[in-house]
């Protein structure tokens, strides 16, 4: 298949070349029943240099009908928390747990999410976001196994494999438990923190990395 790299490693591995050929082959893909089951495949949107990735559960049905993610209420719940914290939908790249939509709208099965995870590893290894914002329960069971609930670890930084996560309540839940919404704007608010506190890093660092003129070419510059 064009985009695919053969690689010889163990496991069901994929090895794409870029997104668009991610976003193809999840478009045939039929590893799972749901790839018969679908209107459309929902592979995920966002630029390839997102420095932002964020992770729901599964498309929805406006989703299945559109192709893209996080398009109904929850999705102008995502956009505008997004904007709370100087962000916009261009900023970030948005996919899913599953790319298909499980029937209606019941939890995603294990084997659904194990037979979609190759496709999110090649975006996670692809994007090489700066931060993964973990968006509830199911896609923090699967992306932080072993971790504890999301009452517990929403809102804190947790750090995996090279990779940095930020759970946060899922915007639905705050949807349905209004008394979830003041904790996800937190929950945001923590973003916002990291990812100033990552900037300040960088610019240390990059004023580190700056020679500073010896005595004498100090001379040759200011006369
Ligand atoms: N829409 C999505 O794309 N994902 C969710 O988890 C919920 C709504």
């Amino acid at each position: 298949m064009p985009g695919l790299r053969s690689r010889h490693t163990m496991g069901p591995g994929l090895d794409f070349v870029d997104l668009p050929s991610l976003s193809a082959a999840v478009h045939n893909c039929r590893r799972c029943p749901l790839g018969h089951s679908r209107t459309k495949a929902v592979p995920g949107v966002g630029p390839a240099s997102a420095r932002i990735m964020i992770v729901g559960e599964a498309p929805g049905q406006n989703e299945d009908l559109q192709g893209e993610p996080f398009v109904g209420a929850a999705g102008k719940l995502l956009d505008q928390l997004l904007r709370g914290i100087g962000l916009s939908r261009g900023d970030v790249f948005i996919t899913n747990i599953l790319k298909c939509r499980p029937p209606g709208n019941r939890d995603p099965q294990p084997a659904e999410a194990e037979a979609c995870s190759p496709y999110l590893e090649e975006q996670l290894r692809l994007i090489k976001p700066e931060v993964v914002l973990v968006l509830g329960r199911h896609a923090l069971a699967r992306l932080l196994p072993g971790y504890e609930s999301i009452s517990r670890l929403h809102g804190k930084v947790v750090s995996k494999d090279g990779v940095t996560y930020i759970p946060v309540y899922h915007p639905a839940a705050a949807l349905y438990n209004s008394f979830l919404m003041g904790p996800l704007e937190q929950d945001f608010k923590a973003v916002r923190a990291h990812l100033d506190r990552a900037e300040e890093r960088r610019q240390a660092l990059a004023i580190a990395a700056t020679p500073v003129p010896k005595p004498e070419e100090q001379l040759t510059l200011f006369g």
